[in-house]
């Protein structure tokens, strides 16, 4: 049975087997107890720190941050959470993990609280420190997984581009700005020409290599904060934020210039092809997003008919 010793205090043997981290300070950070815990991890042996100030020995705390923090301890006689979240340690621990794994220092959670005299005062306080470094690293781990499974459902695997779901989204959101700002925007449709017959001729994976080299080309011709999506197969939609159709313009033929120009090859053999693009530019009247994407695709509808490799603008009026 564990008795509380005559002073009070907790007995040591308790102290030193439970698997966490027991400070006892006075007022002034000067340290009473410090358990076997705390050994371990620091390598400072009771006798060396008690009695002596807990900042002498710990230069990664910020002293006047603590004293900060700890003032509703001694004031409102209330304990204070520090959390890994908000900040990973308060004694920089080494990880006793392996050197591959992530964490080179222990995550931390932090309870202070008062320790009050028979008098009611707080003349010492208590500071335990728990490793939460597994909890830390799954938490930290799922996140990361999340970012990642949230940006993978938003590209297109082949081009990098977004896919279309996500790039409609992005679209509606550029289309009510358009609206809220009555800005000049363009919404440009591209469509590979004659697509299928460099599939029939050189084969799928050939054609994939074909609209993958395209939309690199695309990238490089839009700026970032252009919106560029994969719509179809070999389809792509791009919104020119900020953009007249005559600037707009200048950015189509430059993509069709070096479409034309540009030789992919494939397993020896050295593919060609065209583009054609439809242009349309935001229209305060329109009624929808569709609406304004559905005038682009007419003027690509009429870029194929009219001869392909080349652009076509929009004449419709207010759809
Ligand atoms: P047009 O000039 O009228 O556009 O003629 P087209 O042959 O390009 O006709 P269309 O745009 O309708 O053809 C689309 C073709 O693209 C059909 C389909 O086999 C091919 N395609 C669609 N997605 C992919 C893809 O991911 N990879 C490959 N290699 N081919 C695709
Ligand atoms: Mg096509
Ligand atoms: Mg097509």
């Amino acid at each position: 049975m564990i008795s509380l010793t005559q002073n009070g205090n907790l007995p040591a043997e308790l102290l030193d087997s439970i698997e966490v981290g027991i400070v006892v300070l006075d007022r002034d950070f000067n340290v009473e107890e410090w358990n076997k815990f705390m050994e371990n991890h620091s390598s400072i042996p009771p006798h060396d720190i008690k009695g002596t100030s807990l900042f002498n020995h710990f230069s990664e705390i910020d002293e006047k941050w603590l004293r900060l923090k700890s003032g509703p301890v001694f004031n409102l006689k209330s304990p204070v959470f520090i959390i890994w979240e908000q900040r990973q340690y308060l004694f920089k621990f080494g990880g006793n993990r392996p050197i591959t794994c992530q964490a080179s220092y222990m995550y931390q959670n932090v309870t202070m609280f008062p320790l009050i005299s028979e008098t009611g005062e707080v003349e010492r306080f208590c500071i335990v420190v728990y490793d939460v470094t597994d909890q830390a690293l799954s938490k930290i781990g799922m996140e990361r997984l999340n970012e990642e499974l949230k940006t993978a459902s938003r590209i297109d695997g082949l081009t990098g581009l977004f896919n279309r779901r996500y790039w409609q989204e992005r679209f509606e959101q550029s289309y009510k700005l358009a609206k809220r700002q009555d800005k000049a925007s363009t919404a440009m449709m591209l469509d590979i020409d004659h697509f299928k017959k460099v599939n029939d001729t050189y084969g799928h994976q050939a054609g994939d290599k074909v609209i993958q080299m395209l939309s690199a080309l695309i990238k490089r011709c839009v700026r970032e904060t252009d919106l560029a999506g994969r719509y179809g197969g070999e389809e792509f939609a791009v919104i020119l934020t900020d953009s007249s159709v005559e600037k707009a313009v200048i950015v189509a033929e430059r993509i069709r210039r070096l479409a034309e120009r540009l030789v992919v090859e494939h397993d020896g053999e050295e593919i060609t092809f065209t583009v054609s693009l439809g242009l349309a530019e935001f229209d305060p009247h329109s009624k929808s997003s569709m609406a304004w994407l559905e005038k682009a695709d007419q003027a690509l509808y009429e870029a194929k008919e009219s001869g392909r490799n080349k652009y076509c603008i929009s004449a419709l009026a207010g759809a």
